[in-house]
């Protein structure tokens, strides 16, 4: 007899982030999706020119597709404080200067931040998916995650902005969750979750 079952369609996903990668596989493989890390495939990284979440996120994705040949997944994110006009946004990674150095952008934040009551921030992320390098009309879904800044840092879990920022209704901050309990309420859980839920109305194909 002839094997009937559909073989998995490959997305390619644009981050260099093993929790994310597996993070979006246990989250796809249920629609029939196989993902991939950018890792395994060798190509060049964008320059994340974007003034927009959403247009890095299309950036990085864009570059994925063109280089793999397959649809691709990227996700870009930040933090946004009220107090601060919405900064360090889109520069969440590079606030203190150096793409990704968490203990600088964290020392830069609270700086910014001493003397200031009005605390409120929150966390963004967009996830984008694109079937092929020019298609036209990406799908697009965003997360947001509220809270407020501590004045000092509390928790050794999660990455980045994790240990000053104080979850709505939380009383452990976000670097002292449970990995799955993050995954669940982040920005990022939620902006996965939208896309999964665009992707069942609208499936990519192989
Ligand atoms: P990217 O989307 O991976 O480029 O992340 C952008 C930057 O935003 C990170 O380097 C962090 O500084 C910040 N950020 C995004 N998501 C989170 C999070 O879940 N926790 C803490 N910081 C985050």
């Amino acid at each position: 007899m002839t094997d009937t079952t559909p073989s998995p369609v490959t997305v390619v996903l644009a981050t260099g982030n093993a929790g994310k990668v597996r993070e979006m596989q246990a989250m796809l493989a249920p629609l029939g999706y196989r993902v991939r890390p950018q890792s395994e495939f060798d190509f060049e990284q964008p320059p994340e020119t974007g003034e927009t979440f959403i247009e890095n996120a299309i950036i990085k994705a864009r570059a994925a597709a063109a280089a793999t040949g397959l649809p691709a997944i990227a996700d870009d994110s930040g933090l946004e404080v009220a107090a601060l006009g919405g900064a360090p946004g889109v520069r969440s990674a590079r606030y203190a200067g150096e793409h990704g150095d968490d203990a600088a952008n964290n020392a830069a934040l609270l700086q910014a931040l001493d003397g200031q009551r009005q605390r409120q921030a929150r966390f963004r992320c967009v996830c984008v998916c694109l079937r092929h390098a020019s298609d036209p009309a990406p799908l697009i879904a965003q997360g947001v995650w509220p809270g407020r800044i501590m004045t000092e840092a509390r928790g050794t879990q999660g990455f980045g902005y994790d240990p000053l920022f104080l979850p709505v209704g939380e009383q452990r901050t976000a670097a002292e969750l449970p990995a799955e309990d993050k995954n669940r309420m982040s920005h990022r859980g939620q902006a996965v979750q939208a896309l999964v839920t665009q992707l069942r109305i609208e499936p990519l194909r192989g």
